[in-house]
């Protein structure tokens, strides 16, 4: 029987997610079908009982996206230690009735960034403006690529602060304001995983945190160049990326993960990519 897996957020018109399942089911000859569902927003339990209507009818696991991940993060019986951290949920497996929870974005993220874009992290100054959601999945994953320095700026510095008091690290970890920066030097690498690009804005931070030979990634992705990958590009800097990589990747992860096979990543994402220029 065809196993049955969806994608569930609201709105859900822009998902790319059905496309990507899709190709990596073709590619690696697996039965399965992937739809996209547009959640209830109201009332509060009804996004609880539309996954359960999903499973019921045998769906084996779903995507979330927004607003539901923290939703999604509530009703799981079992939770990964990223999702945990992170206090979001962007994959579920139904497993004899149970909720299994986990967030691949971070990892995907990570994975996009060192093995993609060949910008390993080990030993490296890394810089990641924003403290939202897409950071607390990072976290732990980007702890664990090594960094010599990890540096969470947030124009709301308790909210980097609160993130960074969570975790214990041998590894530097320094949250800070914007301003901060101004005495910190260059960055090999610098994250913007902010939501300023989705509405054009660009962060507070100065060219002057570039460094030419290192790299600049937004997380945002299909919006061209950012004010962001703008001011990094101008800085000089060569290896300039937004977020398509990442959202093919962690596509991979939950895919592997629901089906115990890891489908090949780039021809996916040079499929979704839109030219930054
Ligand atoms: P959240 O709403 O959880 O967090 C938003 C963050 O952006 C906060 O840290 C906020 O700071 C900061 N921010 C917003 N506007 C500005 C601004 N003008 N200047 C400085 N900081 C600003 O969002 P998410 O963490 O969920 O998402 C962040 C980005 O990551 C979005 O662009 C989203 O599309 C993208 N994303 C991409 C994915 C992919 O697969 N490529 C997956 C998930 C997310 P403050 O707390 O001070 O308000």
């Amino acid at each position: 029987m065809t196993d049955q897996y969806a994608v569930i957020g609201n709105p859900i018109g822009h998902t790319k997610s059905p496309l990507i399942h899709g190709l990596f089911a073709k590619e690696t000859g697996q039965d399965i079908t992937y739809t996209a569902i547009e959640g209830p927003i109201e009332p509060a339990d009804a996004f609880a009982a539309t996954v359960r209507t999903f499973i019921a009818a045998g769906g084996r696991g779903m995507n979330v996206t927004a607003p539901f991940k923290l939703q999604a993060f509530a009703i799981a019986d079992e939770r990964s230690e990223r999702a945990a951290l992170a206090g979001a949920v962007n994959a579920m497996k139904f497993e004899n009735g149970r909720i299994i929870a986990e967030n691949f974005d971070g990892v995907g993220l990570v994975r996009d960034i060192e093995v993609n874009l060949n910008q390993p992290m080990a030993g490296k100054r890394v810089l990641v403006l924003g403290a939202g959601g897409a950071v607390r999945g990072a976290l732990l994953p980007f702890i664990a690529a090594r960094p010599a320095e990890l540096v969470v700026v947030n124009r709301d510095v308790r909210k980097a602060e609160a993130l960074l008091a969570q975790v214990a690290s041998s590894d530097p970890l320094i949250a800070c304001g914007y301003r901060e920066l101004d005495t910190m030097g260059q960055f090999d690498l610098v994250v913007n995983a902010t939501s300023a690009s989705l509405t054009g804005q660009l962060p507070a931070v100065a060219p002057s945190v570039f460094s030419p030979a290192g790299a600049a990634y937004e997380l945002a992705y299909g919006k061209g160049l950012t004010p962001f990958l703008r001011l990094a590009r101008d800085a000089g800097v060569q290896g300039i990326a937004d977020g398509v990589g990442m959202l093919v990747e962690q596509a991979a992860e939950a895919f592997e993960w629901w089906r115990g096979v890891r489908p090949q990543t780039q021809a996916v994402i040079d499929r979704l990519t839109v030219p930054l220029e």
